[in-house]
């Protein structure tokens, strides 16, 4: 499945923009409860201001707010970043770590956050469990788990860790454009012949399907 998905979606990719591991792990935080579209736009006059952890955590809060503002939760989200960039500058002196052990201590950085910086920008293998890959992979039927931690270790146990970055990235991708939460497409899905919920929660006919495939941009 994992092969069919790669040939599907051989441009498969983060879809967060991103220069460096300390935008990513800003735009990683910034992305919870709203599209990856969303956050890319309001990134470049972010980080045109604020292009490292030291301007960043020094940042009037007004002004963070202002920028992040288009993305919801502004209050929160201004928060997280003080306090992210203050805790990168205070005890790694300004620099994103490289270990999924030092990454998880930082303010709002969860083993989904740790695991994007570590496969996208150390090349370190990491599965990234958000809420389509956790949804995906239950379907699939490889695992029964609802708990990321669960999930993660679960489907680490399946691949070798080479593959998981990359993996993380067809599955997520398979999920924006075929397999959505409320109709996914399987009537036009490449895998359909492996999946157990070939049918369940979508329709088979290959016409009907075809028309919920999202192929533009990013989700
Ligand atoms: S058959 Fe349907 S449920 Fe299964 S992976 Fe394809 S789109 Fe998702």
């Amino acid at each position: 499945m994992n092969r069919v998905l790669a040939e599907t979606y051989p441009e498969a990719h983060c879809e967060l923009d991103f220069d460096d591991a300390f935008q990513l792990l800003v735009v990683t935080v910034l992305s919870a409860q709203t599209t990856d579209r969303r956050v890319n736009a309001a990134r470049p006059a972010l980080f045109a201001a604020y292009p490292d952890p030291r301007s960043m955590a020094a940042a009037p809060r007004e002004h963070l707010e202002q920028l992040v503002g288009p993305l919801g939760f502004f209050r929160q989200k201004t928060t997280s970043l003080l306090n992210l960039s203050a805790a990168i500058v205070d005890r790694f002196d300004g620099e994103v770590p490289g270990t999924l052990e030092e990454l998880v201590t930082l303010p709002g950085v969860g083993r989904k956050t740790a695991n994007v910086v570590l496969g996208n920008v150390f090349d370190v293998p990491g599965i990234t469990v958000d809420t389509h890959f956790g949804r995906l992979v239950r379907r699939f039927g490889w695992t029964t788990e609802t708990d990321p931690v669960k999930v993660e270790f679960a489907i680490g146990d399946l691949f070798p860790k080479k593959d998981w970055t990359m993996l993380s990235h067809h599955v997520i991708w398979h999920g924006r454009r075929r397999c959505m939460a409320k109709k996914p497409a399987c009537g036009a899905c490449p895998i359909s012949q492996w999946c157990p919920s070939y049918g369940v929660d979508g329709p088979t006919d290959p016409i009907e399907a075809e028309k919920l495939v999202r192929t533009q941009g990013p989700a």
